[in-house]
């Protein structure tokens, strides 16, 4: 196998079972999937890589990728399984130490269990009292019971149940927003709470009694050795079929309510097997259809609110922090997590160096440039001076990290996909169904679309 780049004019469309519009993580993930049915794919691509969001690429000699890539679940979730699954060997993961909690002088751990939430640094005993009993609520919770609360934010669920510590919810706050992209006033109950409870699963009543008990020290997360590039490369690897870049599908081709073809690069393309993983918000442009369902259904979905992430990359002249502890400044304003990815691996870093990812929120009327001195002035220069005198490269990143919040109205229960009004047109990615966020919800939802596509191809 190995998917080899390929030209518009030089195809034959009816060489492949399905065609691909879009090479972000959930038209890769479906490609592979499809692979290993046995199907053949074509990939066409509006920018000129491979991966949409999910890449890297280097920065006066740092290998940064595109966002700050600890990947959620990397031994439990549905991306590194999908991984396990289809590459061989596997990608190889290095878990992160934990997070660690600064709120001013104080610095705290999650508290995993009920003893050590009654021993938590961060609040007084008051605090601690408040905190075991929403955190007992939480843990036990069943997931039907989280559905319910799917169109109310976390902080309305909060304060239904008295929860309002405020340096409780300051911690919650920046848990979340690493975890799902938005802060607990917009956040939807129902995902806040199962990122909380880390499951997609209900655990049997044992293991939750032991474990609001005893807590767990599993992480889950962590960096993938090679980085986000190299888990592209050995995806591509894989594929059995061709990929196109530079060139943006114009239109997708509808006739009497059947997919039919589609229009790129000057050439329309005849095919009834059309997987798309363009956003949903260019869709109503792409879509030509005239039938009212289709125009409603793609106008519908089109006005999602997306999750917006600003990374700051620095590329330190020496070892400075030199661990993989995940550390989240709650206070001085404004959050702020710190990673040492060269410590993860440090083959993204000139030897002796060492590359810093921070990741915070771009408030509304602010700058990027405005956030970053904010960043710098604030808890960097109060607890971490020593960054400052060691910048020798810096790099800040803007974009979209997940194209669709989960927040009331577009948790994974409201998704519109995998299937359109329009008969053999499949949508897949992060706005079109999946449960999770950034690539577990990419390889979620290219495991939905692929069991849906194979029973009608
Ligand atoms: C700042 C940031 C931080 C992140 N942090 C994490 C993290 O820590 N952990 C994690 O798991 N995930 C993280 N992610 C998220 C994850 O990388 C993304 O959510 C995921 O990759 C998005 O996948 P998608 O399928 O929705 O595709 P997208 O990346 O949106 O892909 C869509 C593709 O379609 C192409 N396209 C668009 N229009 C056309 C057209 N007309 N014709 C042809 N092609 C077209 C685009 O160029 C793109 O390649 C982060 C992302 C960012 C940016």
């Amino acid at each position: 196998m190995d998917m080899k780049e390929t030209s518009i004019d030089q195809i034959d469309e009816s060489n492949y079972d399905v065609v691909i519009a879009g090479a972000g993580a959930g038209g890769l993930l479906t490609a592979l999937a499809l692979t290993a049915e046995g199907k053949k794919v074509l990939i066409i691509e509006k920018e000129s890589h491979l991966g949409g969001v999910w890449h890297s690429y280097y920065v006066d000699g740092y290998r940064v990728d595109q966002g700050l890539h600890i990947i959620t679940r990397v031994n439990r979730g549905s991306f590194a399984e999908f991984m396990r699954e289809h590459i061989t060997p596997p990608p190889e993961f290095v878990l992160h130490e934990g997070w660690f909690f600064r709120v001013h002088d104080k610095v705290g751990t999650i508290p995993t269990s009920v003893g050590e939430t009654l021993r938590w640094p961060l609040t007084g005993m008051k605090g601690r009292l408040g905190l075991a009993k929403i955190g007992a609520k939480i843990k036990t919770m069943k997931l039907e019971e989280m559905e319910s609360y799917k169109d109310i934010t976390f902080l309305e669920f909060m304060q239904s149940r008295d929860a309002t510590n405020q340096v409780m919810l300051d911690v919650m706050q920046s848990a979340i927003y690493m975890a799902a992209g938005v802060g607990i006033d917009e956040a939807s109950a129902y995902e806040a709470l199962r990122t909380l409870k880390d499951t997609d699963k209900e655990s049997s009543k044992l293991s939750s009694a032991k474990k609001l008990l005893v807590g767990s020290d599993e992480y889950d997360e962590g960096y993938v050795i090679g980085g986000m590039q190299g888990l592209i490369d050995r995806v591509v690897e894989v594929i059995e079929g061709n990929y196109i870049l530079n060139t943006p599908v114009e239109k997708i081709l509808v006739q009497n309510g059947k997919a039919e073809g589609l229009l790129a690069g000057g050439r329309k393309l005849e095919h009834n097997t059309i997987v798309s993983n363009i956003p949903l918000w260019s869709m109503p442009n792409i879509i030509g259809s005239d039938s009212p369902d289709v125009i409603e259904f793609f106008d519908k979905w089109s006005t999602m609110k997306f999750t917006q992430g600003v990374t700051i990359w620095l590329g330190l002249d020496e070892v400075v922090i030199g661990d993989r502890k995940s550390r989240v400044i709650v206070h001085p304003n404004p959050n702020t997590w710190i990673i040492s990815l060269s410590s993860f691996d440090p083959t993204c870093a000139p030897e002796g160096k060492e590359l810093l990812g921070l990741a915070t929120i771009l408030p509304d009327g602010m700058t990027t440039k405005e956030i970053v001195q904010q960043v710098k002035d604030n808890g960097i220069k109060e607890y971490h001076p020593e960054i400052l005198e060691h910048i020798e490269m810096e790099h800040v990143q803007t974009s979209y990290a997940t194209r669709a919040a989960l927040i009331p109205g577009q948790t994974d229960l409201d998704r519109p996909g995998p299937k359109t009004p329009v008969d053999g047109l499949y949508i897949v990615g992060t706005d079109t169904a999946g449960s999770g966020v950034g690539l577990q919800q990419a390889a979620n939802s290219a495991t939905g679309l692929v069991k849906v596509l194979l029973d009608e191809l």
